[in-house]
């Protein structure tokens, strides 16, 4: 009898003690949720040496594309993220990669609160996931130029590929376009890529800026994956976002 109550008391310390751990483990990924630099992680190192200093209207017309939204095929579909591919945790959606995914959710999260705060913000989503002609009018850089033409600020998310595979979070300016004050804000937050990163990507020479959010691994996956911290995060880094639009225009 007094062995059984010894067992039942110890099954009821290592409950304590296990439901005590799992609380704090929970209570800590939820607290770093709340702070940018940890969440996103390193930014880029590269030299760069451009400074944002034209003005800018506070009712310019603002894009938001998904990156890789119109290339998951073979090529270019965006990084499977550090769950997927180094801990073969399953994909969030199967058809496409998670890059995607969380541009899609982070994109519709940022027009969403832009417009709560009065900007003059909208996105664009191909809807079909592969297209083989970068300048077939439906893809996001056809689109993307031809708003940036019409002097509008069109951006493309990403999240950047985990470990040495990636650079880190920051902003890759437009290629032959100076500048401007919300580049500038962008890259306070985030960080800054020289203007001409790997040659002047095909977004950038299109005057589409690229805004990389953080390497898709560590704890900004793992908080974006999370049930209990995922709205949290993509609302914390759509402020971020938000934020220093506003910043940015006058
Ligand atoms: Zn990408």
């Amino acid at each position: 009898m007094a062995k059984k109550l010894l067992n039942i008391l110890k099954l009821i310390i290592f409950l304590i003690t296990f439901f005590y751990f799992y609380q704090l483990f929970s209570a800590r990924n939820l607290n770093i949720a709340a702070n940018l630099d940890l969440i996103i992680g390193e930014s880029s190192n590269l030299p760069a040496t451009w400074v944002g200093i034209l003005d800018v209207d506070k009712n310019i017309p603002i894009l938001i594309l998904a990156g890789h939204a119109d290339s998951q095929g073979l090529a270019g579909a965006g990084t499977p993220g550090e769950a997927v591919h180094k801990f073969g945790l399953k994909p969030m959606d199967p058809e496409i990669s998670d890059e995607l995914f969380w541009n899609l959710k982070l994109q519709e999260s940022i027009v969403q609160l832009g417009k709560k705060k009065g900007l003059n913000i909208r996105s664009y989503d191909p809807e079909i996931r592969n297209i083989d002609d970068a300048n077939d009018p439906r893809t996001n850089w056809s689109v993307g130029s031809k708003f940036a033409k019409r002097g509008g600020y069109a951006i493309e998310i990403h999240f950047d590929a985990y470990g040495k595979y990636g650079v880190g979070a920051g902003l890759i300016p437009p290629f032959s376009e100076t500048p401007n004050k919300i580049d500038e804000s962008i890259a306070r937050t985030f960080g800054r890529f020289p203007v001409s990163f790997r040659g002047g990507l095909g977004a950038p020479r299109r005057q589409i800026r690229i805004l990389e959010i953080g390497k898709l691994e560590g704890l900004l996956e793992k908080n974006l994956r999370n049930l209990k911290t995922r709205r949290k995060t993509i609302k914390l880094l759509a402020n971020e976002i938000i934020q220093a639009f506003l910043n940015g225009t006058i």
